[in-house]
């Protein structure tokens, strides 16, 4: 398997396990398994809750606006980063995260919006920085550890004030450059654990630790640490990408987000083929704030926009 092959899986994979999880938000862990009990079966990309059979959500709108800035402006730009974030959280997308929505629409220019918004609520650790990685993490493997990290920081806190969100969303960016360079991001975790600012090494290790289960977690996996711990439990625990998307969407909550991140984990690990067929037949990812009105973006053009961003 190659480089593009792992990188459109990270992509495609992120969006189609959003549009996966996206009907079971907020429900009981075991939902996805009672109602498709065997994987293979098809039909799972059944739609609800407002969202259509196969339709993405604001992690996967999210990540490909980051992913068309980063092209567009050749590299890192936050401001311009920030811009698109805002013009998307105007144009009425379907679902915000409540923390995002805050910063995005509170008026404060984009250096301060986050962090002022932490300073007041002192609650900004959710997982809506971790959920739009999967771009951003193409596009800086092949700079290093060092770098990727450091850009996965300065990404999550346009939005995320609370420095835990931002070595979580570190932490996932380093997962995948290890993956996309063909290496096992499971036994990366005590190297990339060591690049993490220390006082907040302990609890990411806690929960990326091999015996760590979902239920072990002490917050909903709204949260960035149970978010990225499940993501990663799906992973260790499964053998195929439709195991590990089922495995994180089954065990409820905040199922779409965590879906996002096991299927950009998973996708990069198993590579794009990987992924079923079906579900990408059906993906959609609508994207409100950009400049061609009622623009939908499908697994052909994730794709493309997968090679673009690891230069291939
Ligand atoms: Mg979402």
């Amino acid at each position: 398997m190659n480089r593009l092959q792992r990188a459109t899986g990270a992509v495609v994979g992120s969006a189609v396990g959003d549009a996966l999880g996206a009907p079971f938000e907020f429900g009981p862990e075991g939902a996805f398994s009672a109602r498709f009990p065997r994987p293979g079966s098809g039909g799972e990309m059944c739609g609800g809750g407002g969202w259509a059979p196969g339709e993405a959500t604001d992690d996967t709108q999210m990540a490909v606006h980051v992913g068309e800035s980063l092209l567009e402006r050749g590299g890192l730009d936050l401001p311009d980063v920030f811009a698109r974030f805002r013009r998307w959280a105007a144009a009425d997308p379907m679902d915000i995260g409540v923390q995002t929505e805050a910063v995005l629409t509170g008026g404060l220019p984009w250096d301060r919006a986050a962090a002022e918004h932490f300073r007041t609520e002192r609650r900004a650790a959710g997982n809506g920085a971790l959920m739009r990685v999967a771009t951003s993490g193409v596009y800086f493997a092949a700079h290093g550890r060092t770098a990727t990290m450091d850009a996965g920081r300065r990404l999550a806190a346009l939005t995320h004030g609370d420095p835990a969100a931002w070595e979580g969303t570190a932490i996932l960016h380093d997962l995948l450059r290890v993956a996309l360079d063909g290496d096992d991001p499971l036994a990366a975790i005590p190297g990339t654990l060591a690049a993490v600012v220390p006082e907040h090494r302990e609890r990411y290790a806690v929960v990326l630790s091999a015996g760590w289960h979902p239920r072990d977690a002490t917050e909903f996996n709204g949260a960035v640490w149970p978010c990225l711990g499940t993501a990663v439990w799906a992973l260790r625990t499964t053998g195929l990408y439709e195991d590990a998307v089922r495995a994180a969407v089954d065990c409820g909550g905040d199922t779409d987000t965590v879906g996002a991140v096991a299927g950009a984990l998973a996708g990069a690990v198993h590579g794009a083929e990987a992924i079923p067929a079906r579900w990408q037949e059906v993906l959609h990812v609508p994207l409100p704030g950009a400049p061609v009105a009622g623009r939908v973006l499908r697994a052909p053009e994730l794709a493309g926009l997968a090679g673009r961003l690891v230069g291939a």
